[in-house]
């Protein structure tokens, strides 16, 4: 038995297009999900992975499979449809899994013959199974499983291409904020893997660069954070001769001995949302952890930093309390809390959210030709009514923010400081230019967008 398993590509997403920009390599990640699903296949089906980051193949010029599996994030629905409808013309049978096809299944359902919704773990035996004897139910639902269940991916099916390797250690995320729909599909409670596990399949990655995917790698509570210390404990034991970057909150930066551990464990750096610039901005995203028992965010930077951590910020655009001058405003608080890279994005509705329903509800869903328009589903496009932009000032505050935080004076100021800090030298410079390399590529796709060129009026912001 044949199986292909593939995740689609988005060809707005510039960032996964190594091709224009060989700084973009370092932000292509292996799709692991398919490589935790490969290691659920029994072991006599034949399994390809197919990434179309990297390459799309000619499909029909390769061996008819018995199945395809197909995973996606929103942004890759619509191309996920097309890949999933081309096999079934052929007549093979596609199923589908991840959190877009888990929150909107009947859209999903016109596509494909089944749709796994929810975690893959507890149901993917059963799917191969009945795909083999011919009966593939229309709905699996996977529920949340035991971490001690996720077995190792197959990190040996995808080869070469990849600057980072991938790994998760930990599922779902004890906070709730309303853009997030990591607790819709994974739910709040806070699951670890043993760390035996996660160290084993650490020692099968060839990548010397590995990303941990985790939504949030410490958690909140004393027993999270306790518990994060125990993988870095490990993972230092191990001398596994990584270095790796993982998300995080902010209160990362409150407790010196992990970030000590964390060092010593190879963290390189840290992505850390930060959200929004302002205190209504963090109550309207539902965030204010950020700012709990008077946090400094700029003290809790320096100190990862000290420890030669480096922090990327996240900040979003498009809050019903941003305000004209949003796009400065967030470059220059990136610019006070001292972060190595600044990660701006738009407020973007994704399906599964508080955000969407609320949206929804107002009727605000403004890129709502579906399933097209999910390819501005990636963040780096407008796709609702925000309250006090029109598309195209919201795309200038974007132009404005990137320009102000990546010019190539302040981009120099922060590779050469990291340079004589000797902190993450090589990280920073590659994640510099792929951040500011990438923001120049999204804003040349701002083009495709009817907004700018006066074609689709009705879902002009404003
Ligand atoms: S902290 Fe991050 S992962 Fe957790 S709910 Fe908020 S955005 Fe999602």
């Amino acid at each position: 038995m044949r199986l292909y398993l593939i995740n689609p590509f988005n060809p707005l997403v510039s960032l996964a297009d190594t091709k224009r920009s060989r700084w973009n390599r370092y932000r292509v990640w292996k799709p692991l999900g398919l490589l935790v699903v490969a290691a659920l296949t029994p072991p006599d089906w034949d399994i390809t992975v197919f990434d179309e980051n990297l390459s799309v193949p000619d499909y029909d010029a390769l061996p008819r499979p018995d199945l395809v599996g197909v995973t996606a994030f929103t942004s890759q629905a619509n191309r996920a449809y097309e890949v999933a409808d081309a096999f079934r013309r052929r007549g093979v049978s596609v199923v589908i899994g991840g959190i877009h096809a888990t929150m909107c299944c009947d859209e999903a359902l016109e596509h494909v013959d089944s749709v796994v919704a929810g975690e893959a773990e507890s149901i993917w035996p059963t799917v191969v199974d009945d795909a083999r004897l011919g009966r593939l139910q229309r709905v699996y639902a996977g529920q949340h499983v035991d971490m001690a269940e996720v077995p190792p991916a197959r990190h040996d099916l995808l080869k070469g291409g990849y600057a980072f390797g991938s790994i998760q250690t930990t599922r779902g995320c004890p906070l709730n904020c309303s853009f997030c729909s990591v607790s819709a599909f994974n739910g709040n409670d806070y699951r670890h893997r043993p760390i035996d596990d996660v160290i084993g399949e650490m020692r099968t990655i060839r990548e010397k660069l590995v990303l941990l995917v985790d939504d949030n790698l410490i958690g909140t509570s004393p027993a999270h954070i306790e518990r994060a210390k125990d993988l870095f404990r490990a993972m230092i034991q191990a001398r596994l001769g990584k270095a790796w970057i993982a998300q995080a909150t902010i209160n990362m930066g409150d407790d010196e001995e992990l970030l000590a551990l964390a060092a010593r464990a190879g963290c390189g750096g840290v992505f850390i949302g930060f959200e929004s610039p302002t205190a209504e901005g963090l109550a309207e995203v539902g965030k204010k952890f950020n700012l709990r028992k008077g946090r400094d965010l700029r003290q809790s930077v320096q100190r990862i930093q000290r420890h030669k951590i480096l922090v990327a910020g996240s900040f979003i655009m498009g809050l019903d309390t941003d305000q004209p001058g949003i796009g400065n405003k967030i470059a220059s608080t990136a610019k006070t809390y001292g972060v190595d890279m600044l990660n701006a994005l738009f407020l973007t509705p994704l399906p599964g959210t508080r955000l969407w329903d609320q949206m929804k509800s107002q009727n605000r869903i403004a890129a709502n030709d579906f399933p097209g328009d999910w390819q501005y589903y990636t963040l780096g496009f407008p796709t609702a009514h925000y309250k006090h932009f029109s598309w195209s000032g919201i795309l200038e505050e974007m132009i404005a923010c990137n320009g102000r935080f990546y010019s190539r004076w302040q981009t120099m100021r922060r590779i050469v400081g990291n340079f004589l800090r000797r902190r993450r030298p090589l990280i920073s410079l590659a994640s510099n230019l792929s951040y500011r390399n990438n923001a120049r590529l999204t804003q040349r796709n701002y083009g495709m967008l009817d907004v700018l060129q006066g074609g689709r009026g009705a879902i002009r912001g404003g």
